[in-house]
């Protein structure tokens, strides 16, 4: 039939696109009428950046068919067990905590925060789960026998996002059947109702197609500046809109890797600190409204400096980037569908970008709309399901930042102005005071952050609630087991599993088994 939607062109060959295609290409694989192709320009780069997943890359990864050892040697990959925050409560830097992947202990059996109360001196995640302590000590979340995929402690990857598009590139080419035309995009031609048509490109005319995924990254080039719809701007809410990044060699070959993304407070904003297999990822993501290039820059490399001892010299210029935090309106418009960076970007903390596009992927791929007919119900649903991650992403960022006593400078006092906090998460502090949070906050199948991270942040950050008494006794026992089983866990893991850099290297040289 004319409106079967069989042709899938995705404009973009950033991280977005090639795992949209991956993801659509297995899902509609052997037999299937679906055809993929991407567009992607020779003339303009990726962002280069984005280097911090969550575990639901795992799942993406083996859905599409990737093998974890060749994905953890092509793209200089390391383990990701969560992210550890310095500064971030007060400005003397002593305070740290940590936001790990497992959930606490007993977490789904018993409220937990009555019996950490009774602790105030032992840091939340610490006492809840055996994590941490793996982070702290060096380890990596799996043994060398334990199959791809497999987890011991539940993990996510750091990973070069260069070599990322690429190897994607490569497997969905060769193993996908996705098509790649190397070509730049000059205009959109459009029907007579308003939908896309085909793309024009400089090379080789009307590239046709029934449904146009826009991972054309900030430029938004389908959905923002062809149909023009409007960007939600959440700057009064979260401030930073500019970053600089840089590559910082190990100073030896053997130095350890840091199985966690490091996030460091500054005066206006934050460090990260990443370890993949060849090098670190260094970058400092700050508020241009606080703080200036030049002032941001100086931060950033007297942290590298204070940190591995390489110097500022050796390093050359940093990349720069400037953004606009926020989302489109809508998502998915008529026939077409932005995914990526050109559906919205708002800050790095958290690794929540890529995730969002694993779950835009995903939803995609799995409602298909099989005719034009079908389009508007699936695209309004979509839409729907976005504006409601995009809010609860907002939320969950914002939360590091206004829990923060810090005091020296207008960029940590004006994140606690009321005014720069949703209501949303306003009502949901007040809630939070009486009970921790739970799934009657979070109600969607496919939360982006799950109640347990809401409880990693806010009790990490050093948030006192006021627990209700009636049940406190009861759940102050049950509470004492989980955090003894949490201790057992812990001493039993630590000498079973490898340090990082070895678990890296023995992927390098043996690989792991499959499933
Ligand atoms: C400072 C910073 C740090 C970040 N850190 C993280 C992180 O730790 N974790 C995380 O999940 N995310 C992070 N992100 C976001 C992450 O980088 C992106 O979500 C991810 O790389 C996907 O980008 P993209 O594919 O949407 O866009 P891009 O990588 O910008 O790709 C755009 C593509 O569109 C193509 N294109 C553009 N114009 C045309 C045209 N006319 N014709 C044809 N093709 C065209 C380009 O060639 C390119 O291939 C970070 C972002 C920034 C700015």
């Amino acid at each position: 039939m004319a409106d079967d939607i069989t042709r899938i062109v995705i404009v973009g060959g950033g991280s977005a696109g090639w795992l949209t295609a991956g993801v659509i290409a297995a899902e509609h694989a052997a037999g299937s009428k679906v055809s993929v192709t991407v567009l992607e320009s020779p003339d303009v780069p990726t962002v280069g950046v984005g280097e911090g997943t969550w575990p639901t890359m795992r799942d993406t990864l083996r859905r599409i068919g990737v093998s974890e050892s060749d994905f953890i040697r092509e793209c200089d990959a390391t383990f990701k067990q969560g992210s550890r925050f310095i500064g971030w409560g007060s400005r003397a830097g002593r305070d740290a905590y940590m936001h790990p992947f497992v959930l606490p202990q007993g977490f789904l059996d018993t409220n937990l925060i009555a019996g950490w109360l009774q602790m105030p001196h032992v840091p939340y995640a610490e006492l809840v789960s055996f994590q941490p302590h793996l982070c702290e000590a060096g380890r990596g979340p799996k043994q060398f026998a334990t199959p791809e995929y497999a987890a011991v402690a539940n993990y996510a990857y750091h990973l070069d996002a260069g070599k990322f598009g690429q190897f994607l590139r490569r497997h969905c080419v060769e193993r996908l059947g996705v098509r790649h035309v190397a070509d730049h995009m000059v205009s959109v031609n459009a029907r007579a109702d308003g939908d896309i048509a085909s793309l024009q490109t400089r090379e080789r005319g009307a590239l046709e197609g029934d449904l146009f995924v826009d991972c054309t990254g900030e430029r938004s080039l389908l959905l923002g500046r062809h149909f023009g719809v409007g960007h939600v701007d959440v700057r009064s809410v979260l401030f930073n809109d500019r970053a600089l990044a840089v590559q910082v060699p190990y100073p030896a070959p053997d130095t350890p890797i840091a199985c966690q993304t490091v996030s460091t407070a500054q005066r206006s904003g934050w460090i990260w600190d990443i370890g993949l297999s060849a090098r670190r990822g260094v970058g400092h993501v700050y508020s241009s409204s606080h703080i200036s290039d030049a002032e941001a820059e100086a931060d950033l490399f007297k942290y590298i400096e204070g940190s591995a001892g390489a110097s500022a010299k050796d390093l050359g210029a940093p990349m720069r980037l400037a953004f606009d935090p926020g989302y489109r309106r809508q998502s998915w418009h008529r026939n077409c569908v932005a995914i990526g960076m050109s559906a919205g970007f708002v800050e790095p903390l958290e690794a929540s970008s890529l995730a969002l596009v694993e779950l835009g992927a995903t939803a995609l791929a799995e409602q298909l709309p099989a005719t034009r007919q079908h389009m508007e119900q699936v695209a309004q649903r979509y839409n729907e399901a976005f504006a409601y991650r995009w809010e609860r992403v907002v939320d969950f960022l914002k939360l590091h930042y206004v829990l923060s006593r810090r005091d020296d400078s207008d960029y940590w006092r004006e994140h606690r102005l009321t005014a720069s906090v949703p209501d949303s998460l306003r009502e949901l502090l007040q809630m939070w005071q009486y009970r921790p949070p739970s799934r009657y906050d979070l109600t969607r199948v496919d939360e982006v952050f799950p109640s347990a991270s809401y409880h990693y942040i806010l009790y990490g950050m050093g948030f006192v609630p006021e627990p209700r008494a009636a049940r406190a006794s009861d759940d102050l026992r049950r509470a004492s087991d989980f955090f003894r089983e949490a201790a057992d866990l812990t001493r039993q893991m630590l000498p079973a599993l490898p340090a990082h850099r070895a678990l890296i290297e023995h992927i390098h040289t043996r690989g792991l088994s499959k499933i």
